[in-house]
């Protein structure tokens, strides 16, 4: 197995697609070459026993939008909401480029569609690709695009980014603040997780506000995945979970992937590349206390964010690997948090 000592690696959340579609991203091709910019590429993936993940479909704002803040609104406000048919070219574009990836990658990465597929490409060293788009904006309101989009991959989705629209809200990123810093799913939202269920389409319930969670949480028939969050009890963001969320993600039997951007994982919520490995240890050590050691697992965020200097990129993860065995998680338990929760969760989520 791979060239890493530890088990292979499945990830909740990387924005590669974003890196590869900016000015100096290189394009598809890119993906194929080792590079020192940003955390992933395939041949530093295969270093590190990155084994495959979700990779994200992410919508930038306008370029005409502007940043200035509405009057009576806080430089840390939401962004506004973004047009449909904006979003819906972005998001083609994006998954065109996974597309791409997947044609010229001579057969070493496949995006999948089952869980079965998922468990056949990390047994076979081929990198699964699961299509997730990080925010419905894309997505009309009679859920058209929806349904084609399923048609052409996407099996997890993010009903918000940090915005509003039709569906939901965002959370504003504020720091030892509550998560409850909006409204909860509108009508349109409440149809569109209905929707997501019956196409059996994963639900991320990261970069929801808090009484979107409960909204979802009171709805979906899924368990509920936090693809990229950490505990608030830790680290006052609301990005992360309070125990309440936690619990509730316990009781679905769902899991939440642990984000390595050094502000969602430190107490101070510092934006310090210096910050040690032991800070995302310990992150583990409660989500595991508080959720259980079978809905752990890792949600990066590479290529979107900034993280401990300790891991650097992608081919740094065997280094969290053995600050964890150290720590004293077993083979059987490093196997459920690198991979082995995901599968399970997306087997449930999708079906066999
Ligand atoms: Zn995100």
């Amino acid at each position: 197995m791979g060239r890493s000592a530890f088990p292979v690696v499945f990830d909740g959340h990387n924005d590669v697609l974003l890196r590869l579609g900016g000015p100096d991203g290189g394009g598809p091709s890119a993906f194929f070459e080792r590079s020192d910019k940003g955390h992933l590429d395939l041949p530093r993936a295969r270093e590190g026993g990155f084994g495959g993940g979700f990779f994200a479909v992410w919508i930038p704002a306008p370029k005409e939008q502007t940043p200035e803040p509405a009057p009576g609104r806080t430089p840390k406000a939401l962004p506004p909401a973004i047009d449909a048919a904006y979003a819906l070219r972005q998001s083609m574009a994006a998954t065109a480029m996974l597309f791409r990836i997947e044609d010229r990658s001579n057969g070493e990465l496949r995006i999948v569609r089952t869980a079965a597929e998922l468990r056949r490409c990390l047994d076979e060293e081929i990198m699964p690709a699961v299509l997730h788009m990080e925010g419905a904006d894309a997505v009309d309101t009679d859920l058209d695009a929806l349904h084609v989009l399923y048609r052409a991959g996407l099996r997890s989705l993010g009903l918000v980014w940090g915005r509003p629209n039709a569906f939901a809200e965002g959370v504003a990123v504020h720091f030892r603040r509550s998560p409850d810093t909006g409204p909860g799913l509108t009508e349109a939202g409440r149809e569109l997780v209905r929707a997501c269920n019956n196409l059996r389409i994963m639900i991320d319930v990261s970069h929801l506000n808090e009484r979107g969670f409960w909204d979802v949480a009171a709805l979906t028939d899924a368990p509920l995945v936090a693809s990229h969050s950490n505990a608030y009890a830790l680290c006052a963001s609301t990005r992360n979970l309070t125990d309440p969320q936690l619990d509730a993600i316990a009781v679905s039997d769902g899991m939440i992937g642990l984000n390595f951007a050094v502000n969602f994982l430190r107490e101070d919520a510092a934006r310090d590349a210096s910050t040690p490995l032991g800070v995302m240890v310990r992150q583990i050590d409660y989500l595991v206390e508080r959720v259980g050691i079978d809905r752990v697992g890792f949600g990066s965020d590479f290529d979107g964010v900034l993280i401990s200097r300790e891991i650097g990129d992608v081919s740094g993860l065997p280094r969290l690997m053995s600050a964890l065995r150290d720590r004293g998680y077993d083979d059987r338990a490093l196997r459920k948090l690198a991979h082995e929760n995901w599968v399970r969760v997306l087997r449930k989520t999708w079906g066999e």
